[in-house]
């Protein structure tokens, strides 16, 4: 398992990796595989190269690139998304669903 650090350059700092390309490879595999490569919005498994980030707080909005605001995501939900607020899109899209709502609640807070 790669270690979960909040941003690449945490990686580099613990002399984890040397390279800010190989930094942010390993900040951004530790993500996905700290939610079993799950989807965080539709809950289906995928593989590695099949997920996306998504900003749970849009850069636009003033989100951050740190870990807690970053979830796996699969192309279609992140593109499905877009800049909208997370849980109205969720809602709106799948309905209630606790499980995942709850697993996202509690990575950005
Ligand atoms: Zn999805």
């Amino acid at each position: 398992m790669t270690p979960l650090l909040p941003s690449p350059d945490h990686y580099l700092q613990n002399l984890i990796t040397m390279t800010s390309p190989e930094a942010k490879r390993l900040w951004r595999r530790a993500i996905k595989e700290h939610f079993n490569c799950q989807c965080v919005y539709c809950g289906e498994t995928y593989e590695l190269h099949e997920l996306t980030l998504d900003h749970v707080r849009p850069k636009t909005y003033g989100g951050s690139d740190l870990t807690s605001n970053l979830v796996p995501s699969c192309r279609s939900c992140n593109q499905a998304k877009g800049s909208q607020n997370w849980l109205s899109w969720m809602r709106a899209t799948f309905g209630y669903k606790p499980q995942q709502e709850q697993l996202i609640t509690s990575w950005i807070n």
